[in-house]
C-alpha cells in the first residue's frame, strides 16, 4: 500500500488505542468502588431506596438508587427475580445502563475498528479502483519541457520518424482538416538503453504535452482484473488532461505472443490486460491528441494483435549507436561537466557496441572518480578507469566485448554484400551498410532498395542470389575456408528459398522444366533428389562467380571494409565516395 494511504490509518488507530485505554480506566475504577453484597442489595430494596435494576444475563447486575448512585451486585439468576422486583415497584430494565463514560469510548473503538477493517479490505480488494488504480502507482504526468530532441543524441532516423507526431500533438486540428489518420500507437524497439524512453519523453517535451509513463510489469498482477483496471485508470487520467503522450515500457510483459495456453495462471490476467489496452486504444479517436508510445527489446515476440493497423502500427527501430552517434552521446553527457583533455573521438572508437545508457554510465563513473579524488577536472585518466569498471560491471552476454576480430569479420562480410551490389546490381540503390548489430540478431546488414519493377527475370534473381552469397564469399577469401562463420545463416535461408522457387515454381530450371513441383507432389510424381541436386549446382556455380568478382576487386572490398571499421555505418554518399 501506498504511504499516503497509510496515513489515513494512523488516525483511527490512535482513536482505537485511546478508547481502549479509557475503557480500561473506567472498568478498573468503577466496579471496585461500587460492588455490594447481595444482602445489602436486599436491604436497599427493603428500605425502598432502589429505583431501577438492570437485569442482564451477565453474572453481575447493576442497581440504580433513588439518590442517583449506582452499584453492582451478584445476579441471583432466579426465574422470578424480575417479577419480585416489579412487585416491589422497582423499575426493571433488561438493557445495561447507559454510561457515557464507557459508551463513548466503546463507540469510538468500534467505529475505528470498522473503519480500519474497511480500509484494509478495500486496499486488498480487486474492485477498489481508488487504491489499486493508477493513483496507488504514482503515475503523475511529467510535463517539463526539459526533454527535447536535443536530449537524444544520434538516432537521427528515429527522430525523423516521430517529427510528424510532434506536429500532430501540437495541433491535431490541422491533420483533421486534411482527414489524415495519425497513428495512435508507436512501437519503439531495440536493445535496452538505446534511448527509447528518452525519445518518448522528447516527443512529449517537444509537443509540450504531459507525459505518462508506466511499465508493462506494473500491469502484471496476481489478481485477475487489476492490470485491466490500471490500464483504464491510466487512460482516464491521461484523457482528463486532453493531449498527452502515454508511454508503456516493456510492453512485452503484457503483449507477449499467446502461446496456446502453455503458461498457467498468469495468462488470463495478461489477456485481460492486453484486451483492456486494445479497447482503450480503439476507444479514443484521432482528434483527441493522445499518442501511445510503447517500447520493447524484441518486436518479434509481441502478439500480432498489438501491431495491427489502428494500434501500434508505426514501428521504429532504435539501434545501438554507431561511432558518430557515440561521439554525440559522449559530448552530450560531458557537456555540463568540468573536463580537460578528453579525446572524445577516441572514446567513441573504444566504445563499440555500447548503448547510450552505457556511455552515460561511463561518463558518470568517471565523474564520480574525479570527485572522489577531488580533482579539478574529469580527464582521460578517469574515463580510462571508469571504462574498466563499466566493462566489468556489465554482463558479458551483452555484446560489448565483441572483439576487434569479430568486428573485422562482420566488416568484411558486409563489404562483400556491398561490393557485389555495386558490381552486379548497380541499379539497386545501396542505401546503408552497417556493422552495428540489429535487434533481430544479425551482426550487421546491407540495405539496398531494389529497382521498382513488376516482374523479376531469371537474370535478376541470379544476381540477387549472388549478392546474398557475397558475405560468406568474402569471409572465405579473406580468412580461409576453415574460418568461415555462422554469420551467413540468414543469407542462406534466403538464397535456398529463392533458388528452389526458381526451379520448382517459376519454370526456370532444368530438372522440372516448366512443371510445377507442388502439383506433381499432389499426384505423387515428385522426386526431390534431382531437384536438390540442381539447386546445389546452381548455387555452387553462382558462388564461384561471386568469389571471382571479389578476388578481382579485392582492393575495393578492402577499402569498404576499412571505412566500415572506421565509421561502422556507411550511407549511400559514403559508398559513392569510396567507389568513385
Ligand atoms: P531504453 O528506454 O531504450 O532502455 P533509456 O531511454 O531509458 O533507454 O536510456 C537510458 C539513459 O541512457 C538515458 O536516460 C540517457 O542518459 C542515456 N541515453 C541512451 N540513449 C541516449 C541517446 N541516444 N542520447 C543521449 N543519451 C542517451
Ligand atoms: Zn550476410
Amino acid at each position: 500500500m501506498n504511504k499516503n494511504k497509510k496515513k489515513y490509518l494512523y488516525i483511527p488507530m490512535a482513536i482505537a488505542l485511546l478508547s481502549i485505554v479509557l475503557l480500561l480506566i473506567f472498568n478498573i475504577d468503577s466496579p471496585s468502588k461500587s460492588d455490594k453484597l447481595y444482602v445489602d442489595f436486599m436491604k436497599d430494596i427493603a428500605a425502598k431506596k432502589v429505583s431501577t435494576v438492570y437485569v442482564t444475563s451477565s453474572p453481575k447486575i447493576k442497581v440504580k438508587l433513588t439518590d442517583g448512585n449506582t452499584y453492582e451486585t451478584d445476579n441471583p439468576r432466579t426465574n422470578n427475580f424480575k417479577e419480585e422486583l416489579l412487585k416491589q415497584g422497582i423499575n426493571v430494565s433488561e438493557n445495561s445502563p447507559f454510561s457515557p463514560k464507557q459508551a463513548i469510548p466503546t463507540f469510538l473503538l468500534s467505529a475505528s475498528l470498522v473503519f480500519m477493517a474497511v480500509m484494509t479490505v478495500k486496499s486488498s480488494s480487486l474492485s477498489s479502483k481508488k487504491l489499486k488504480g493508477v493513483d496507488a502507482l504514482d503515475v503523475s504526468a511529467v510535463s517539463n519541457a526539459a526533454y527535447t530532441f536535443n536530449s537524444v543524441a544520434g538516432n537521427e532516423e528515429a527522430k525523423e520518424s516521430v517529427k510528424d507526431i510532434v506536429d500532430f500533438l501540437k495541433n491535431p486540428e490541422k491533420y483533421n482538416a486534411y482527414g489524415a489518420r495519425m497513428p495512435k500507437g508507436i512501437m519503439l524497439y531495440g536493445e535496452p538503453g538505446t534511448g527509447k524512453t528518452l525519445l518518448a519523453k522528447a516527443v512529449a517535451g517537444e509537443a509540450g504535452v504531459p507525459f505518462y509513463a508506466m511499465s508493462g510489469s506494473d500491469f502484471v498482477q496476481v489478481y485477475v482484473g487489476v492490470g485491466a483496471s490500471r490500464i483504464r485508470q491510466l487512460f482516464k487520467k491521461a484523457r482528463s488532461h486532453g493531449k498527452a503522450v502515454i508511454f508503456i515500457d516493456e510492453i512485452d510483459a503484457i503483449g507477449k505472443k499467446r502461446d496456446g495456453g502453455k503458461t498457467g495462471g498468469g495468462s488470463e490476467e495478461k489477456d485481460q490486460t492486453l484486451n483492456a489496452l486494445l479497447t482503450e486504444m480503439s476507444g479514443f479517436n484521432e482528434k483527441e491528441g493522445i499518442v501511445i508510445i510503447a517500447a520493447t527489446n524484441r518486436l518479434d515476440t509481441l502478439d500480432p494483435a498489438l501491431l495491427r493497423p489502428g494500434r501500434f502500427d508505426r514501428h521504429i527501430e532504435i539501434n545501438l549507436p554507431d561511432i558518430a552517434a557515440r561521439e554525440k552521446i559522449l559530448e552530450l553527457h560531458l557537456k555540463n561537466k568540468p573536463t580537460q583533455d578528453i579525446n572524445i573521438h577516441e572514446w567513441a572508437q573504444k566504445t563499440s557496441y555500447f548503448s547510450g545508457a552505457k556511455i552515460e554510465s561511463l561518463v558518470n563513473e568517471a565523474a564520480i572518480l574525479a570527485a572522489k579524488d577531488e580533482d579539478k577536472f574529469i580527464t582521460n585518466l578517469h574515463i580510462d578507469k571508469a571504462y574498466s569498471i563499466v566493462l566489468a560491471g556489465y554482463e558479458k552476454i551483452n555484446r560489448d566485448h565483441i572483439k576487434d576480430k569479430d568486428k573485422k569479420i562482420t566488416a568484411y562480410h558486409e563489404a562483400g554484400h556491398a561490393l557485389l551490389t555495386l558490381k552486379v546490381l548497380p541499379d539497386d540503390k545501396l542505401s546503408k551498410v552497417t556493422i552495428i548489430p540489429t535487434s533481430k540478431g544479425a551482426g550487421g546488414y546491407t540495405l539496398s532498395i531494389p529497382e521498382d519493377k513488376l516482374y523479376q527475370n531469371k537474370d535478376y534473381l541470379k544476381r540477387r542470389i549472388m549478392v546474398l552469397l557475397a558475405g560468406r564469399a568474402a569471409e572465405d577469401i579473406i580468412f580461409g575456408s576453415d574460418f568461415i562463420t555462422t554469420g551467413a545463416y540468414n543469407d542462406f535461408q534466403q538464397t535456398t528459398r529463392m533458388v528452389s522457387s526458381m526451379i520448382t515454381q517459376y519454370g526456370m530450371g532444368e530438372t522440372l522444366g516448366l512443371l510445377n513441383f507442388e502439383e506433381l507432389s499432389h499426384l505423387n510424381y515428385a522426386n526431390t533428389d534431382n531437384i536438390v541436386k540442381e539447386c546445389k549446382t546452381t548455387i555452387d556455380n553462382l558462388y564461384e562467380e561471386v568469389k571471382q568478382i571479389i578476388t578481382k576487386d579485392r582492393e575495393l572490398l578492402e577499402k569498404i571494409t576499412e571505412k566500415l571499421i572506421e565509421k561502422e555505418t556507411l550511407l549511400d554518399t559514403d559508398i559513392e565516395e569510396i567507389a568513385s
